[in-house]
């Protein structure tokens, strides 16, 4: 499933968390509901060139230019080396930052995840955050639909967000039980594709119900069906 029908899906999962919860202000309503749009789109941190991995790099063309222009100053850089001309060393340190822009998805993501895990580390902050400082540290090296996408990993995940929550204010809980929403919500829009996702701990364990082709027609009209759908389930909800 593409962006659309994510999002789409994820709002509905939002709305219907929404509906069957207690009534909730405006305010943590609708940031249950916003959370359900980004967690709807967050699996997909392990696509190299998803909706939500290109927020975090630079377009293909320019990573490109990057890559390139970091392999001519390095280049460069040895070719001073060797002719001893002054400071080689600038030339190669140009190189690898311009390598490093040019993954910045990767630097972002281990940078945070080294980040998390130093506050669960530090501060004894809740398991949550090791769980998702590791889930950003290993996103760039695993594959796609692979343990991120995995039934097992979102329920980990539910039972860190719903005990981190628990205890605190109702802006936060629904911000958990949205982003949550979201997440299964993915995992139900993936497994209606050809790919499926899969049980980590089980391999053999696969859904793939091959129903929906990504992108297609039938996507985006099961997008706007979501869209109508959570519109009228607000309503219910509210008057
Ligand atoms: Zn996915």
């Amino acid at each position: 499933m593409n962006r659309q029908g994510h999002v789409g899906l994820a709002i509905l999962a939002g709305s219907a968390v929404l509906y069957v919860t207690p009534v909730m202000p405006m305010v943590p309503a609708a940031v249950l509901i916003s959370a359900a749009g980004i967690g709807g789109l967050l699996p997909d941190l392990d696509h190299k060139t998803s909706t939500v991995s290109n927020k975090l790099q630079f377009s293909a063309r320019t990573r490109k230019q990057l890559k390139g222009l970091s392999g001519l100053s390095v280049g460069i850089g040895i070719l001073w080396f060797i002719l001893q001309q002054p400071m080689p060393w600038l030339w190669l340190a140009g190189g690898l930052v311009l390598a490093l822009a040019s993954r910045l998805r990767m630097l972002l993501l281990s940078g945070l995840g080294l980040l998390f895990i130093a506050g669960y580390e530090l501060y004894g902050l809740h398991w949550l955050t090791l769980l998702a400082g590791v889930a950003m540290l290993v996103m760039p090296f695993v594959k796609h639909r692979g343990i991120i996408h995995s039934p097992e990993f979102a329920a980990v995940l539910s039972v860190g967000v719903v005990s981190f929550t628990a205890t605190q204010p109702v802006l936060f809980q629904a911000l958990g039980l949205g982003l949550l929403a979201g997440w299964w919500s993915h995992l139900a829009g993936d497994a209606v594709t050809v790919e499926g996702i899969r049980s980590v701990l089980m391999p053999r364990l696969k859904v793939a119900l091959n129903i929906l082709r990504n992108g297609s027609t039938a996507e985006r009209w099961i997008a706007r069906c979501c869209w109508v759908s959570s519109i009228a389930l607000w309503l219910i909800t509210f008057y």
